[in-house]
């Protein structure tokens, strides 16, 4: 049986960055991952400007850098951000393999291993898990980055309530083959969430993200694919961006030739995201004796937007420097100092984010204020950069708008 000093159960962004950090120190990992080769993560792969500052390296992943974004409002209306802070947009595939090569190249052993949960044992002096090949490894401390639908911390931290997850789904489709390709963040009419295209190097990825509770499916299909057909049909007329009606198509507008291709070429992906309540942000801890969860399998996304690779990266990175510092469960007051509190402050938000203000959705005040505002499209950009947090952005936006244009 291989010995570890941390068995570390899935190789995306929090599983990779934990590993790299720790065997760089001279930590004996073993980094596990069974997803099977070329199989992308469903993810919309952007990544903000604030995870592009803490870990420039970043910048180094094949990936699209992108410093305007086009948003809609849930009536449609239109706004036209240059972002002071450019993001950047990956394939997941590209992004993983990047991460886990630089884990590798620290000395982590990667092990294209599925890890059953049920096997999984804590012992007197640590944890030996089991792979689906009936390989048996052993080590000290045992990491869950096994993603949203994490059995290992099921098993270490209890079930996350059905409704505390997310709903994303979306298409692999084609760039388009005339005019640019916008980057678009457009918020639903009707329903909490929004709608993305985010162009990569190959293809652009279109999504919703949006709440399980109200999660209907055909709707929400119809929807997205209203979308992307606009979207194609501005990209075909410019720069212009006319004011689309991006939600309430004709169908016999639908019914034509881009639209079938589309149909043919586009490829569907869906997953989950976790949008933790207040409670269970209160309540769920991410680490014990011997463990510890990193990312989506702790529930840190954010929960008005499903952003989830910085915290992915960040609690990696809380974690590895209290292991390092020989104080591993001093994690839990790290993580929960260093953006708990401002999760936890989103979700509280998520409702009135979504809800309305004034007889009108907040989205459709917010784009319609930014289009005069220059303040509070400073802020939006912010908040779009990762860098405007939630606890203040109510009095930030107020205090914006109460300053002359
Ligand atoms: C449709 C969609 C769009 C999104 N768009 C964005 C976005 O644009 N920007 C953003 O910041 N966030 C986005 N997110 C959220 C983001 O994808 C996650 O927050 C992020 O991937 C979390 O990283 P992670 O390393 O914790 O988990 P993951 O990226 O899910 O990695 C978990 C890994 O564990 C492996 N694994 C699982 N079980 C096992 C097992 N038993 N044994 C071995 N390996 C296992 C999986 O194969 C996977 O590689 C999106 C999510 C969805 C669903």
């Amino acid at each position: 049986m291989d010995r570890f000093e941390v068995l570390i159960v899935g190789a995306g962004p929090a599983g990779s960055f934990a590993a790299e950090q720790l065997a760089r120190a001279g930590v004996r990992v073993g980094l596990f991952d069974g997803r099977l080769p070329g199989e992308p993560k469903a993810c919309g792969g952007g990544v903000t400007s604030k995870a592009l500052k803490a870990w420039p390296h970043l910048l180094e992943a094949v990936g699209r850098t992108i410093d305007e974004l086009d948003m809609y409002s849930p009536s449609g209306k239109h706004l036209h951000l240059k972002l002071d802070e450019p993001f950047a947009v990956y394939s997941r595939i590209a992004f993983d393999t990047f991460l886990r090569e630089r884990a590798r190249k620290a000395g982590a052993t990667v092990l294209a291993e599925k890890v059953s949960a049920r096997a999984c044992k804590q012992t007197g002096d640590g944890w030996i898990v089991r792979t689906q090949t009936d390989a048996e490894f052993s080590g000290k401390h045992l990491l869950a980055a096994d993603g949203a639908n994490s059995a290992i911390a099921k098993k270490l931290a209890g079930p996350l309530p059905p409704a505390e997850m997310e709903v994303a789904f979306g298409y692999r489709a084609p760039l388009p083959e005339v005019g640019d390709a916008a980057t678009v963040v457009a918020f639903l009419p009707n329903w909490v969430g929004y709608a993305w295209a985010f162009p990569r190097i190959d293809h652009v990825s279109f999504g919703i993200a949006t709440t399980q509770d109200a999660f209907d499916h055909e709707s929400l299909d119809k929807l997205l694919w209203d979308f992307m057909v606009s979207y194609y049909e501005v990209a075909q007329v410019g720069n212009l961006h006319p004011r689309m009606d991006l939600w309430k198509r004709d169908k016999s507008q639908i019914n034509n030739l881009r639209y079938h291709n589309l149909r043919y070429t586009a490829e569907r992906y869906a997953a989950r995201i976790p949008g933790l309540s207040p409670r269970t942000w209160d309540t769920r801890k991410a680490c014990g004796e011997g463990w510890a969860l990193l990312g989506d399998a702790a529930g840190f996304a954010d929960p008005v937007t499903g952003e989830g690779i910085y915290y992915a990266l960040r609690s990696a990175e809380l974690f590895a420097q209290a292991y390092l510092a020989g104080e591993p469960l001093a994690y839990e007051q790290s993580w929960r100092k260093d953006f708990g509190a401002e999760l936890r402050r989103a979700s509280q938000m998520r409702r009135r984010f979504y809800g309305n203000f004034w007889g009108a959705p907040f989205t459709d005040r917010m784009i319609k204020f930014a289009r005069g505002h220059r303040g509070i499209r400073k802020v939006l950009g912010q908040l779009v950069a990762g860098d405007q947090g939630y606890t203040d952005l109510k009095k930030k936006l107020a205090r914006s708008a109460l300053k002359p244009i």
